[in-house]
C-alpha cells in the first residue's frame, strides 16, 4: 500500500479490547455496529496501519458517524487517547480519498476563505439573518423544496441555528470593562458565533468577571481558535489560527484566558503540544495553554466574590463533551449551580451522553445527530425540569432545536446566563 503520510498508530496499543466505552458511545448506542464504536473503529485503524485495509469510502464512513465527543476516553481504564488517534486517521483520510467536488469545494471555502476572517464571517451571518427574517426559511421549510435535491440538506437545513443579534454588531466591551476593583486582566475568547447566536451569553460573562473585580480583555479582531480546522484534519491551518490567537492575547497583561465554548477552550489546552514543533512558538505556546480556563473553573475559584439571590426553577444540566471529556471538568459547574438559592437540580440520565451537535456534526450527519438528539429530549423530559442548562453554545443550539422539535415547553439556558440572572 502506497502510505504516504505517517500515521501515529503507537496510542492504539493501549487499548485492551475491553468493550466499557461501547455504551458509552452514542454512535454505537444508536447503531449497534461494531464498526461505529470506539473499540472498532481502534481496530479500523490497527488493520489499516497493518496494511489489512484500505482507506477507502468504507472505511471513511464510519469515521463519518464518529461525533469526536470523547465519551470513550472518560470511559476508558486504559488511558486510550482516543481524539489523538481520530486526528491521525483525519490526516489519513484526507490523504487516501478525495471527496466529491461540492464536498472538497465547501469545506474549503467555510474553512480557509470564511472562518479565518472575522468581517466575512459577520457577512456571512448577515445574509443567513436575512434569509431568516425575510420570510424565505419559512418558504423553504413549508415547500419541502431542499428535499427534492436531498433528504439531508433539508435536515441540515433545520439545524441552522437562529441568528438572534438584531443586528450583526460589535460588542463594545470597553464600556463594561469597570470591574469592581479592575485589580486584575483576565482575558476572554469571544466565541466565532457566540455575537450572533448567543450575544447575551458573552455579556453574561464578561458581567460575572466584572463582579467578581476583574477588567475583561475580548479582542475583537480575533479569528477563528483553529478547532473546527483540527477537527477536520486541517492541521496546518489550526496552527496557523493558534500562533494568531496566541499573539492576540500578547502584550494585554492578562493572568488568565478564559472560554465559555467549551471546544475552544479544549483546543486553546492544547496549542502547546500542537506548536510543540515549532521553535518559534513552543514556548509561548505552552505558557498560553497554561493559563486556559474555561469560565466555569474560573467563576469557580473565585465563587466567594459572588453572592446570588434565588431563582425558583427546577433544572437540570447537561454536561457538554469538550468540557466533561475534553477537559475533565463536571464539579465546576454542579457546584456553581448549587450555590443559587431556591434551584432544584434534577439527575439527568445519560447527561455525559453527546446531544449529537459535536461541532459541524449535526451538519455533516443530521440523520444520526437527530436520532442522539431525540434520546437526550427524551431523557430530559423524563427529568420533569423546567430549565436545561449546559454550557456550551453549540449544545444549547442544539437543545433549543430539539425543545422545538418534540414541542415542549423547556428553556435551554449557558450556565452563565443562570448566573447572571442570580447574581446579586
Ligand atoms: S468520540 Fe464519541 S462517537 Fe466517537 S468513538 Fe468516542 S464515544 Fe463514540
Ligand atoms: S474502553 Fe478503552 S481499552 Fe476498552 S475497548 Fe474501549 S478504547 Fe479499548
Amino acid at each position: 500500500m502506497d502510505q504516504k503520510i505517517e500515521f501515529d498508530f503507537s496510542g492504539i496499543l493501549d487499548c485492551i479490547h475491553c468493550g466499557l466505552c461501547l455504551p458509552k458511545c452514542p454512535s454505537y448506542v444508536i447503531l449497534g455496529t461494531e464498526t461505529d464504536s470506539p473499540r472498532g473503529r481502534i481496530f479500523l485503524m490497527k488493520s489499516f496501519s497493518e496494511g489489512a485495509v484500505e482507506a477507502n469510502k468504507v472505511f471513511k464512513k464510519h469515521f463519518d458517524l464518529c461525533l469526536g465527543c470523547r465519551g470513550c476516553e472518560t470511559a476508558c481504564p486504559s488511558g486510550v487517547k482516543y481524539h489523538r488517534l481520530f486526528e491521525e486517521v483525519q490526516k489519513v483520510i484526507k490523504e487516501n480519498i478525495e471527496p466529491p467536488l461540492i464536498s472538497r469545494f465547501l469545506k474549503r471555502i467555510i474553512l480557509y476563505h470564511i472562518f479565518p476572517f472575522p468581517g466575512r464571517l459577520r457577512f456571512v451571518f448577515t445574509i443567513l439573518r436575512f434569509y431568516q427574517k425575510s420570510g424565505l426559511q419559512k418558504m423553504v421549510r413549508s415547500s419541502g423544496v431542499l428535499k427534492i435535491f436531498s433528504k439531508k440538506l433539508d435536515l441540515s437545513e433545520r439545524f441552522m441555528p437562529d441568528i438572534t443579534s438584531s443586528r450583526v454588531q460589535k460588542f463594545d466591551f470597553k464600556s463594561e470593562e469597570k470591574g469592581r476593583n479592575s485589580r486584575k486582566k483576565v482575558g476572554m475568547l469571544r466565541g466565532c458565533v457566540m455575537d450572533y447566536i448567543a450575544p447575551e451569553t458573552n455579556r453574561s460573562t464578561v458581567r460575572l468577571l466584572q463582579k467578581c473585580g476583574y477588567d475583561v480583555r475580548a479582542p475583537d479582531n480575533l479569528h477563528c481558535c483553529g478547532a473546527i480546522h483540527q477537527h477536520n484534519g486541517e492541521n496546518k491551518m489550526a496552527k496557523m489560527l493558534a500562533r494568531n490567537t496566541i499573539d492576540s492575547f500578547d502584550g494585554e497583561g492578562v493572568t488568565a484566558i478564559l472560554s465559555n465554548a467549551a471546544g475552544c477552550g479544549a483546543m486553546m489546552k492544547e496549542y502547546g503540544s500542537l506548536l510543540s514543533g515549532d521553535p518559534a512558538y513552543s514556548e509561548k505556546a505552552v505558557r498560553f495553554s497554561a493559563m486556559v480556563k474555561d469560565i466555569t473553573e474560573f467563576l469557580n475559584e473565585n465563587l466567594s466574590q459572588l453572592s446570588f439571590k434565588p431563582v425558583n426553577r427546577s433544572v437540570v444540566y447537561d454536561e457538554p463533551c469538550h468540557l466533561i471529556h475534553g477537559q475533565g471538568i463536571s464539579n465546576e459547574p454542579a457546584r456553581l449551580l448549587s450555590s443559587i438559592p431556591g434551584l432544584e437540580i434534577f439527575k439527568l440520565n445519560e447527561s455525559e451522553m453527546c446531544c449529537g451537535s459535536a461541532g459541524t456534526f449535526n451538519i455533516a450527519q443530521p440523520e444520526l445527530s437527530l436520532e442522539v438528539l431525540k434520546r437526550k429530549m427524551e431523557n430530559i423530559k423524563k427529568s420533569g425540569a423546567d430549565t436545561v442548562i449546559t454550557a456550551n453554545v453549540g449544545c444549547m443550539i442544539q437543545l433549543k432545536r430539539g425543545a422545538q422539535m418534540s414541542g415542549c415547553e423547556l428553556k435551554v439556558e449557558h450556565i452563565v446566563d443562570i448566573l447572571d440572572e442570580a447574581v446579586e
